[in-house]
């Protein structure tokens, strides 16, 4: 059979289910410090009357007397994006300490929104108060690109660089994409040291500065394995007047299966910054993506999921979701899936397909009646497939609830059964 949602899936298993979670860019800097990655200097605040004593505070430890005030929100694009009560934008220079508090007032608490966020924005709730690292009036510094990531087609990570820092790179990939490198990774030896060479080499360095950008490489590589990120991006990678190389930004995310090795980035995790629904799906250890359609599926296994997709897809519906209740599907997971299914107003039908293997349909067929009386009224006509071991009993089960559900055994009767229900 065709699966219509091959690619989908795959879309939005790795941005959804693999990668999921971002960092703010003042914890990422922390990560890259922790292994020796030198970074601008900055610190957090949550509230406005504590942005004088930070920058004093950070006086004390740079020298430097002006300051950048940095919206920290999970989308990048902060620097041009606007501030929607005040105007102002995400990152801002504060030339002395006199201005700290007013440019914190102008961000903090406000609606950020940049060409990464929706046209609502993204509320502020803390600001990063870091060293002006540009230092005025001496020549002009140099801001590179460069990102660590996995290329999945050659199963190997790759350090992207450019020696266009500072601007959106996609940008850059459409107009000069000659200006933008890459060095792949062989797992079996990590980075060599002819690779940050040659990647110095590349971004016109020489002197000082090349040995530090070797070292600098050298030293985010290792962070990026030695955290578990699938992902690193620095723009800009700043030298500086004095030949320093330093992170300006950091946009850091973790591999979250990974997270059971570092549970100090673990509580790092800002709920705030996600979809609601996306939160309450993890909580409930459901694996939930949200798409467009019109009939939702509740499914145990990810390969199942797809061809249930499918088969809503074959039957004139579309799919509303993909989600996956995972092994252990209970009338409590069950009431939640069918709580967050729900929250969706153009869901017409729900297609319950359940293959049991280890966990018995029965048990699956009674979570579904209990947790249907649970919730009262469900709106909807709901379809329940299911396969496998005590699939007799289930369908009984069902069959007898008296509740607004259908039974099917095979696929094929509960793709006709969705047919019925939409027509
Ligand atoms: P983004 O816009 O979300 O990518 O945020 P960045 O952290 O990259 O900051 C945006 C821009 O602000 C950078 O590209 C720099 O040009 C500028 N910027 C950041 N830090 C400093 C600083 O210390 N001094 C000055 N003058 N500009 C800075
Ligand atoms: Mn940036």
């Amino acid at each position: 059979m065709e699966c219509f949602f091959f690619d989908l899936f795959i879309v939005h298993l790795r941005h959804k289910i693999f990668i999921k979670m971002n960092l703010h860019e003042y914890q990422g800097k922390s990560i890259l410090n922790s292994f020796g990655v030198a970074t601008q200097r900055g610190i957090v605040v949550d509230k406005a009357e504590d942005a004088v004593a930070a920058a004093k505070k950070l006086t004390e430890e740079t020298g430097t007397g002006w300051y950048v005030v940095k919206a920290q929100i999970h989308a990048g694009g902060r620097g041009k994006g606007q501030v929607e009560e005040t105007g102002s934008n995400g990152v801002v220079l504060a030339k002395g300490i006199d201005h700290v508090e007013e440019k914190v007032k102008g961000i903090l608490g406000g609606h950020l929104v940049t060409a990464q966020t929706n046209g609502k924005g993204k509320k502020v709730n803390k600001v990063l108060i870091a060293e002006d690292v540009y230092y005025p009036g001496a020549s002009q510094p140099s801001e590179f690109y460069m990102s660590v990531l996995l290329d999945r087609e050659k199963g190997r990570n790759i350090i992207m660089y450019s020696t266009e820092g500072g601007m959106d790179i996609e940008h850059v990939a459409e107009t000069t994409p000659h200006l933008i490198f890459k060095e792949e990774i062989d797992p079996r030896v990590g980075l060599q040291a002819f690779q940050s060479r040659k990647i110095a080499f590349n971004l016109g360095l020489s002197g000082e500065a090349f040995k530090q950008m070797t070292k600098f490489v050298t030293a985010l590589y290792a962070a990026y394995e030695g955290c578990d990120a699938s992902m690193f991006e620095i723009n800009p990678v700043l030298k500086t007047s004095d030949d320093k190389i330093i992170a300006v930004d950091a946009k850091v995310t973790l591999d979250d299966n990974a997270l059971f090795r570092h549970k100090d980035y673990a509580e790092m995790r800002d709920k705030t910054e996600e979809d609601p629904m996306d939160v309450e799906a993890s909580e409930a250890g459901l694996n939930y993506v949200k798409l467009d359609g019109n009939v939702a599926c509740m499914v145990n296994g990810a390969g199942l999921a797809m061809a249930t997709m499918d088969i809503i897809k074959l039957s004139g519906g579309n799919p509303a979701n993909f989600l996956d209740v995972g092994g252990t599907a209970d009338a409590e997971r069950v009431q939640k899936a069918f709580g967050l299914i729900l929250k969706d107003p153009n869901v017409k039908a729900i297609l319950i397909n359940i293959f049991g293997g280890i966990v018995r349909c029965d048990r699956v067929a009674q979570g579904v009646v209990d947790a249907y009386k649970a919730m009262g009224n469900i709106p909807v006509p709901i379809i329940v497939r299911l396969q496998g071991t005590n699939a007799e009993e289930a369908k009984k089960l069902i069959d007898e609830s008296g509740l607004n559900v259908h039974s099917a055994v095979l696929l094929q009767e509960a793709a006709d059964k969705v047919k019925e229900v939409l027509a």
